[in-house]
């Protein structure tokens, strides 16, 4: 995590702050990263990630909730999009704080539609707090849903051990979006990627499904170089991010698919973005600049 990001992070916790980005959010830089609020504008965007051969993951957004009300919502908003989701190559993504202090029994719901609908689950990893919690939910719903899809973070120092433990199965790598103490994760951007890259090589030798969820050219292109066939794994990437690369990809034969957020509740997601990229943070003062 760099002094940057650290930084980002605390200040878009700032409620002033929240209400300044909020405001100047109508004005493009969130529909950049966030494909509208309504399930039809999700579906959308799938089909057109599907008209150039791009798949989906998508993330109904929402995070920490604990009314029930809203769990319920959540719940029902899962199983609305997989009801609409027809022939469409998407699966989804969930996060297990949106579904309550126990959120076993609503995950394992809509494990189930996406099962009726032909299709699956990747259960997002959150900050590192969560991890043990979260990777035994993800073990349970596999007695019973075997293609739920697990994620790890490689600037965790656990995750390597983790990596050993998982790879015979679905399992998304990625950076890891949350700022951690040093005690436990990484810090420098160089250690991180060379943690992701031993993580990759532990996935890659494995019999499971790797996803491999970044970005970053060195390490897309290091996935490349094991010499798996195309449909033992697939590289994914963020609606709105490098999304030339994304097609480019798409379009050379290799399973790309993109994580497709929606929904009203977007403002943590678009903080973790905006402290992943200067430019990002640039795009938004600009617009706030010209009020
Ligand atoms: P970076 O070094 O951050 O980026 C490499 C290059 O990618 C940059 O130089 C830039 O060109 C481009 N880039 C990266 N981010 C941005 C951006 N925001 N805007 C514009 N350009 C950018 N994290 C979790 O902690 N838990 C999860 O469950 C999780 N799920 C994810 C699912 C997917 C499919 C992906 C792709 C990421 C997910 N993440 C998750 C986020 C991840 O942890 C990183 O924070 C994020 O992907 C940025 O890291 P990077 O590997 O792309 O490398």
């Amino acid at each position: 995590m760099t002094v940057f990001s650290a930084t980002v992070h605390a200040a878009t916790r700032v409620p002033a702050v929240r209400r300044l980005v909020t405001a100047a959010a109508g004005r493009g830089l969130v529909e950049r990263f966030v494909a509208g609020e309504s399930t039809d504008s999700a579906l959308a965007a799938v089909r057109t990630l599907a008209a150039d051969g791009r798949l989906a993951t998508l993330d109904h957004l929402g995070e920490h909730v604990t009314d029930p009300a809203r769990v319920a919502a959540t719940v029902r908003a899962y199983l609305d999009l997989l009801a609409g989701v027809g022939d469409l190559p998407a699966e989804v993504s969930v996060k297990l704080s949106a579904l309550g202090p126990r959120p076993f029994d609503a995950a394992a719901e809509i494990c189930a539609a996406a099962d009726r609908a032909g299709t699956t689950v990747t259960v997002d990893m959150e900050d590192s707090s969560t991890v043990d919690d979260t990777l035994a939910v993800v073990g349970r719903l596999r007695e019973e849903f075997p293609r739920v899809g697990a994620v790890v973070q490689a600037a965790l120092h656990r995750t390597e051990a983790d990596c050993r433990a998982l790879a015979g199965s679905r399992v998304r790598l990625v950076k890891g979006a949350y700022a951690e103490p040093a005690a436990i994760a990484h810090q420098h951007p160089s250690e991180v990627r060379a943690a992701y890259a031993r993580c990759l090589d532990i996935l890659m030798a494995g019999s499971g499904h790797p996803m491999i969820g970044t970005h970053d050219p060195r390490l897309i292109q290091r996935a490349l170089g094991y010499g798996r066939a195309a449909d033992t794994f697939e590289l994914q990437m963020l609606y709105g991010v490098r999304v030339d690369e994304q097609r480019r990809l798409a379009a050379a034969g290799h399973r790309m698919r993109v994580y497709v957020p929606y929904g009203a509740d977007w403002y943590a997601y678009f903080a973790r973005r905006l402290a992943e990229r200067p430019a990002n943070l640039g795009f938004l003062l600009r617009s706030l600049v010209k009020g």
